[in-house]
């Protein structure tokens, strides 16, 4: 029987109430298979751990997660931590030392859930986001020069080595051949004239060698209106890091909301563990009330699922959250229901 050893970090906020639910999902998944198991492991790793430690994880935190098959994470960030601290010292950091770099994010319209839009069919709601995950704005180079002067001057670079962005764009070109679908880039050349210039370069370069692959190319912020106006114009997209985040909270509005929106952090090459998590953050202000939606923490488990090659169990999950949404009966209050966290787990699982 194949183990899967799973490192969960549920953090801050609503993350641990949201992961733990998923993991009641994911072993359901393997109750119904005597071919695999998982194995989960906790790391209290988080604000709270900053709190009495001073860091966000162990120091040894990344040798330790090296030994899993993937990661599954909650949130981290909470008020009384400075947000870049909880991102830099944590998330980003698992993500650039795990060489984790590509997000993969789905927004799409699931059967029985509710666009934002007016005027929409459900299926013209279905892009693939491929965003870079590892460099570009969110490399953390950077100066603070003559710091509480009056001629202070900040600046924050962005990095976009070669190696960097051909793998992203061929990460994504790769995906849109197998699933037959076009591919956009979405970049901003015209203001950013080094990055975004090299970017559509690399973008033509490599779009010669996929010429079965249909493609397109937007400025983001023409892309932003139309993801808005014109959804069905998308298909799988790729973009930087900054540009990806920006747009995928945009898109997890148009596709039904924030708490529906997963995300997978892949190592391509599998020689690191990958990531899962809702995109979503600690949410503190719903936090402890017992009524997060668990339902981006159980998307982000079926994606594992897909990662491990159970493609069939993957689309299980995915059916069930679609199913619960046509019923319509048991949803979060931020879906527009009165139901718990654990009841709609409960009730995903019951649909599985
Ligand atoms: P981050 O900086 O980590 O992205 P954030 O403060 O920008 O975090 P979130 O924590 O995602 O944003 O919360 C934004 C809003 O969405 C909050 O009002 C929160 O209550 C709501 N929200 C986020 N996740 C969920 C969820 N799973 N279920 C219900 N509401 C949620
Ligand atoms: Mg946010």
């Amino acid at each position: 029987m194949k183990n899967y050893k799973i490192a969960v970090i549920a953090g801050d906020g609503i993350g641990p109430e949201v992961i733990g639910e998923g993991v009641k999902v994911l072993n359901k998944v393997a109750a119904m298979d005597s071919g695999f198991r998982f194995d989960f492991t906790y790391f209290p790793w988080g604000c709270e751990f900053y709190a009495k430690h001073g860091k966000m994880m162990d120091d040894n935190g990344i040798e330790t997660l090296k030994e899993f098959d993937a990661i599954y994470l909650g949130a981290v960030g909470f008020p009384g931590v400075p947000d870049h601290i909880s991102l830099w010292d944590l998330l980003l950091r698992i993500r650039k030392e795990f060489k984790q770099y590509v997000n993969i994010r789905p927004v799409q319209l699931l059967k029985g859930a509710k666009t934002s839009l007016v005027d929409v069919k459900r299926e013209d709601i279905n892009l693939l986001f491929i965003r870079e995950n590892t460099e570009g704005e969110y490399a953390g180079a950077g100066e603070w020069l003559f710091k509480g002067q009056p001629n202070e001057v900040v600046l924050q670079n962005s990095v976009f080595s070669r190696k960097g962005t051909e793998r992203i764009i061929r990460y994504a070109f790769e995906t849109a051949r197998k699933e037959g679908r076009s591919l956009t880039s979405i970049s901003k050349a015209n203001a950013l004239n080094y990055s975004m210039v090299f970017w559509d370069q690399v973008f033509e370069e490599i779009s010669a060698e996929y010429p079965d692959v249909e493609t397109a190319s937007y400025l983001v912020d023409a892309a932003a209106m139309l993801m808005v106006k014109d959804p069905k114009r998308f298909e799988v997209v790729v973009t930087s890091n900054l540009f990806g985040d920006i747009l995928t909270d945009l898109g997890a509005a148009i596709a039904g909301g924030i708490g529906l929106a997963a995300g997978a952090n892949i190592n391509p090459e599998r020689k690191y563990p990958s990531m899962f998590e809702p995109i979503h953050g600690s949410a503190p202000d719903i936090a402890g009330k017992g009524i997060a939606n668990p339902l981006a923490s159980i998307w982000s488990a079926s994606q594992m699922l897909d990662f491990f090659g159970y493609e069939s169990y993957g689309k299980q999950v995915l059916d069930a959250i679609e199913e619960l949404l046509i019923e319509s009966k048991i949803l979060t209050p931020d879906m527009g229901g009165t139901a718990s966290t654990s009841e709609v787990a409960d009730r995903i699982i019951d649909l599985i």
